[in-house]
């Protein structure tokens, strides 16, 4: 039965890089139809929300969401949409695989994948100012907050996750060492997970040290697990050993729904110049696919992928080509009919 799903195109380059998707998607014969709404800065300005009920209300029937980079305001304004879309549906487990395309850059055939957990840590929002000597923002208080359902069940879904692809080993990164409680809870638990796992290597390790092997020697990690923010920050470094955001797709899995978006945000110093690399959307597309039963045509747009980016018949910009986004696309449409 065509699965119907929701499409958020989003803000800045989103509805570039959700156009060169939705193309490509077609002519690998996906069989979806696409129910289209607006969320971010689009939809604040034409309907003064910016995550309208009309929105929430398609994700809420259809369950699975591909949806363009929304742009969140630094220190004011409204709080992110992201965010609120992942809590709203309990998308607990942020799964971002970064896998080498173009040859010959830092490392050749990197292939990893990080779970962040996704409703928990400092991404709560519970912060205030604390006003002192006639101050009122002398201070500012965040709150992290880690519970053991939260973490057992991201621990969990690492090992699940490995041993459903046949990776060999999950990599705790925490900070337990000066976060004794919200971190060493998570550390304790993952440890008593791993118990029921056998059959995957476990390590655990401090998160500054990981990133600093993550860049020196990448091959020695697999699967790595961790709190939300580290994990934040961990997949943009991961990113940038197969080449940068372009590349770097992400699932936003539930118990009874799924977003899946790029890594990559709205990108305002390219938006509406037409180079924006759409791989990390239309990976994230074939992450869908996968989800939906559909992996049959998710390989065949990352064969497509491969064989047009390693035979440089097209490159966008940031992969160091000159291909547009529509050139781009245009390649993917013609490899794959
Ligand atoms: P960004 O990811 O938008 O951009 C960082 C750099 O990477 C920029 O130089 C950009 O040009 C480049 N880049 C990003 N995507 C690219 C692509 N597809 N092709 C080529 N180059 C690409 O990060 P930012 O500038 O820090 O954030 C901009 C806005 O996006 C912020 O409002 C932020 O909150 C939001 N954001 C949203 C999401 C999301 O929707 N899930 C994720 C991250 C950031």
């Amino acid at each position: 039965m065509t699965q119907t799903i929701t499409v958020i195109p989003g803000d800045g380059i989103g509805p570039e890089v959700t156009d060169a998707t939705l193309q490509v998607l077609g002519a690998a014969g996906a069989d979806l139809e696409y129910d289209m709404q607006l969320a971010g800065l689009i939809a604040l300005q034409e309907l003064r929300n910016p995550l309208p009920q009309a929105t929430l209300d398609s994700a809420e029937r259809n369950r699975v969401l591909l949806k363009g980079p929304l742009t969140t305001p630094s220190g004011s304004g409204f709080r992110s949409i992201n965010v609120e879309l992942r809590k709203s549906f309990d998308l607990y487990a942020n799964v971002r695989p970064v896998r080498t395309i173009v040859p010959g850059g830092r490392y050749d055939d990197i292939d990893l994948v990080l779970i962040r957990e996704n409703t928990e840590g400092l991404y709560v929002g519970v912060e205030h100012y604390i006003g002192m000597h006639g101050d009122p923002r002398a201070a500012a208080e965040s709150v992290m907050i880690i519970t053991r359902f939260g973490a057992e069940r991201i621990a969990r879904y690492a090992f699940e996750y490995a041993r459903k692809h046949g990776r060999k080993k999950v990599t705790l990164a925490h900070k337990a060492n000066i976060l004794k409680y919200t971190q060493g809870l998570i550390l304790d638990v993952a440890q008593e997970v791993a118990k029921d796992y056998p059959d995957i290597e476990y390590e655990d390790r401090i998160i500054d040290a990981t990133a600093m092997l993550l860049v020196l020697d990448p091959y020695r990690f697999d699967v790595l697990v961790m709190e939300n923010m580290f994990g934040d920050i961990l997949s943009d470094l991961m990113a940038g050993l197969v080449g940068g955001l372009g590349f770097a797709p992400a699932g936003n899995i539930g118990p009874d729904a799924a977003m899946f978006e790029a890594v990559h945000g709205s990108a305002p110093d390219i938006a509406g110049k037409g180079i924006a690399n759409p791989t990390g959307l239309l990976l994230s597309a074939c992450l869908m696919l996968d989800h939906l039963g559909q992996g049959e045509t998710a390989g065949r747009i990352r064969d497509a992928l491969d064989s047009i980016v390693r035979g440089g018949i097209a490159r966008t910009v940031d992969m160091g080509g000159e291909a547009s986004t529509k050139d781009f696309a245009a390649a993917l449409v013609n490899a794959l009919e």
